[in-house]
């Protein structure tokens, strides 16, 4: 790819792989080319299409994804280049993909709905091409009428659609007081994708520190009931996590899937302490946080992986002299007990000023 920001090719294509991993496809490969200017036919240069062509084939790859945005033409003429049922992709549709999976408001279900059919709409042309095809050319110009007709349709979609998020927006408040009475405190978990979100859930509910409750966990398999030993209980949800490429187009979307955190009773901001860029992390997290309705909600961080790094003594130290950090591993089970004693601590403070709101 033609990448020109921040981040190198090999660490975009990492978190390409974790994405396709996080919507549930099974990465079995990657490769990546430096071209000057991408092709404008076929995004890579001919050579490389003739090689991932092979690779797909012998390795029977139902999907290729592309980590840039690809146009509508270079979709299609890839498509038609590695031939058979392959499907072509690319990060953009990656990520619609998690959003629509994850979305777990209304508001969060239409904007990205909205995002999806704003996506398609120039890319309509690509399937009735295929039908037009397979009709022998004889159908020639029906295509071209139907995909009119079609983003007619797709324009009466996306004008609905926009119209029922503005509905949704000034009911805002009636929507959330119907979910407000939850018996038990919610815990949600913010932080990069890759940060160790979901191993720290997985942890919390499967060494023994909490216990789950399966029932629960099958009604939504990103929210856990845990129980302390002492028997106070709380919903430990996950969010969708940070992307550092997210393409601008998905921004609305993405901060629609977070709107949920602002009715839990604390945000606990995950990082992966060993990861380079860290830092920035941290501040884009905070930057999105500070822009959502949750100032009032009591934070908690947590700096994961300290089994990555090289002195997590001195790491430890560091924590300590920070206000509302824990250090755990949620790999090898480290400070997970501190973590939850946090935890416990943190939402005694939220209770009490839940009370104080409502006497
Ligand atoms: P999520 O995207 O935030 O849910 O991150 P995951 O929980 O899927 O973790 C991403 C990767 O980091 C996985 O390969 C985990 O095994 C790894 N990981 C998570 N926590 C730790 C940790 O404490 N130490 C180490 N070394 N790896 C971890």
């Amino acid at each position: 790819g033609a990448t020109v920001d921040l981040f190198s090719i090999e660490e975009s294509l990492k978190e390409l792989g974790q994405l396709a991993d996080t919507a549930g496809l099974l990465v079995v490969g990657s490769t990546h080319q430096k071209l000057d200017t991408p092709n404008p036919r076929t995004y890579i240069g001919s050579g490389k299409v003739a090689e991932i062509k092979s690779a797909v084939h012998a390795l029977g790859v139902e999907t290729v994804i592309f980590d840039d945005e690809l146009s509508p033409g270079q979709l299609r003429n890839l498509e038609k280049s590695f031939g058979g049922d392959v499907r072509v992709c690319d990060r953009t549709a990656l990520i619609l993909d998690i959003f629509n999976q994850r979305a777990a408001t209304h508001e969060a279900s239409l904007q990205v709905a909205l995002a999806q059919r704003e996506y398609q709409l120039p890319r309509l042309t690509r399937m009735w091409t295929h039908l037009e095809r397979q009709a022998g050319g004889k159908v020639k110009g029906m295509g071209e009428k139907q995909i009119e007709v079609d983003k007619r349709i797709l324009r009466n979609q996306i004008g609905v659609l926009k119209k029922e998020l503005e509905s949704v927006r000034k009911h805002r408040k009636l929507y959330r007081n119907r979910r407000v009475s939850v018996p038990v405190p919610v815990v949600s978990l913010v932080g990069y994708t890759n940060a160790g979100k979901s191993t720290l859930l997985n942890q919390l509910t499967g060494a023994g520190v909490l216990a789950e409750d399966r029932l629960f966990a099958t009604l939504d398999p990103t929210t856990r009931r845990v129980q302390m030993k002492n028997g106070n209980e709380f919903l430990l949800t996950d969010t969708v996590g940070f992307i550092q490429k997210l393409p601008t187009t998905l921004v609305a979307a993405f901060r629609a899937t977070l709107e949920e955190i602002s009715e839990s009773s604390l945000v606990v901001h995950v990082v992966d302490i060993s990861h380079p860029l860290a830092e920035q992390q941290i501040d884009a997290v905070n930057k999105v946080l500070s822009e959502l309705d949750v100032s009032s909600i009591p934070k908690l961080m947590v700096w994961n992986k300290v089994d990555k790094v090289s002195d997590p003594q001195k790491l430890k130290l560091e924590a300590e002299n920070e206000k509302d950090v824990v250090c755990v591993s949620a790999l090898n089970g480290d400070g997970l007990q501190e973590f939850c004693n946090a935890v416990q601590e943190k939402l005694k403070d939220s209770m009490v000023w839940v009370e104080a709101l409502f006497p």
